[in-house]
């Protein structure tokens, strides 16, 4: 189950601009939902970034196609450093 994939290492300021890449296809037909990221240094969760596909607009707003959203977490990248309660 858990193949040790090659894991990238990312800055925190990197994550919103790259969400796309670690899109993934849900069951729902498009990439809209919810990506959580985890420390590389104690494996604790990092935070949780909205992606929207664009294909849903309310009002002036993108929107997720389906809710509730389905979420992944993404095991390509890992956030560099540890979480504060490890850091401490
Ligand atoms: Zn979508
Ligand atoms: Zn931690």
């Amino acid at each position: 189950m858990l193949a040790r994939l090659r894991t990238r290492i990312i800055e925190p300021s990197e994550i919103p601009g790259h969400v796309a890449k670690w899109e993934v296809l849900f069951d729902t037909g498009c990439p809209c939902g919810l990506y959580t990221f985890y420390y590389a240094g104690c494996g604790h969760l990092h935070g949780t970034r909205k992606h929207c596909c664009g294909g849903k607009v309310l009002d002036t707003m993108i929107v997720f196609c389906h809710t509730p959203p389905p979420s992944t977490n993404v095991r390509a990248v890992k956030i560099r450093g540890s979480c504060r309660g490890c850091n401490a």
